[in-house]
């Protein structure tokens, strides 16, 4: 009776928009979580969230080759369809999951038509040119398709967040909703790019990353800030032999630079050998 009861739930995997559109078609209360799979605890607080707020939750699993601008970068995302599968299968309620095929997704050969404010080409969108057009891009195809009332994104990607919500939310009757960034026991940020580093370098960036998180406390009372982790930027890139992209405290609400502890966070991104990791705290 149990084993009835558990296939007669059991989460469906779609794999073309045909599909999708007959599974979804009845229902108008949907979560959706997008992801570029390499799934982790991060990405389940999402779908958990959603399942919590909606009558039907889907996971999207693709990885957007249009908003990579390095084909090497690419080619080594960690994908694993197969243990992604096996995970999500575990989480209670979670109803489909979408692999769609690049012919899924860009099949509208038009390109939507999308511009960042210069004042948001910054952190991110500085050192990857052409990722968050090509992020924006896949949510209004993704989100055309899938039709959702609400999409759930983390905080640790903020500035993702934070363009894909003013995007989205003008465009479309869908809420985006920022959940937290959720960290393993030393501290680390949980992100898939995490899988590509073996247990030792694991440690060292986790060593890492606890003197960044540091720098919030050391903010505190620091009169400038940006100049004060200017330096620490060259200090921490010769200590821990690492290259920092950005280390910078801006305004939560417009992502302008701030020496204001209230209303900012500090954003860091940095290569760690060759994996390259963000965080914001
Ligand atoms: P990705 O698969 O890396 O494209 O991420 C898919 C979604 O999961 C994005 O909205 C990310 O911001 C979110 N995410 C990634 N890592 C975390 C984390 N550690 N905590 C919470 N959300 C996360």
């Amino acid at each position: 009776m149990f084993y009835l009861l558990n296939i007669l739930i059991q989460m469906k995997i779609i794999l073309n928009n045909y599909d999708l559109s007959k599974t979804l078609g009845p229902f108008n209360d949907i979560g959706f979580v997008p992801t570029m799979g390499g799934i982790h605890e991060g990405h389940i607080s999402l779908i958990e969230k959603s399942i919590k707020s909606n009558k039907k939750t889907i996971v999207s699993i693709f990885v957007n080759p249009r908003q990579f601008n390095s084909v090497k970068d690419f080619n080594s995302y960690p994908a694993n369809i197969k243990k992604d599968l096996a995970i999500l299968k575990k989480i209670k309620r979670l109803d489909f999951v979408y692999i769609p095929k690049f012919k899924d997704v860009y099949e509208n050969k038009k390109k939507p038509e999308i511009k960042i404010k210069k004042k948001f080409k910054v952190l991110c969108a500085k050192f990857r040119k052409g990722h968050f057009e090509g992020v924006l891009d896949v949510m209004i195809r993704l989100t055309k398709l899938v039709k959702p009332k609400k999409i759930f994104m983390g905080k640790k990607d903020f500035q993702q967040l934070y363009l894909v919500k003013n995007f989205i939310e003008n465009e479309f009757n869908t809420k985006v909703i920022g959940c937290r960034t959720i960290r393993n026991r030393n501290k680390l940020a949980l992100s898939s790019r995490n899988f590509l580093l073996k247990q030792s370098e694991l440690n060292d960036v986790e060593k890492i990353s606890k003197n960044f998180l540091n720098l919030k406390n050391k903010i505190k009372y620091t009169k400038n800030i940006n100049q004060f982790l200017k330096k620490t930027k060259k200090d921490f890139e010769k200590f821990f032999n690492i290259k920092i992209e950005y280390l910078e405290n801006r305004n939560t609400n417009d992502l302008s630079l701030s020496n204001k502890y209230n209303g900012s966070k500090i954003f860091l991104a940095y290569y760690y050998k060759s994996v390259r990791l963000i965080d914001n705290f």
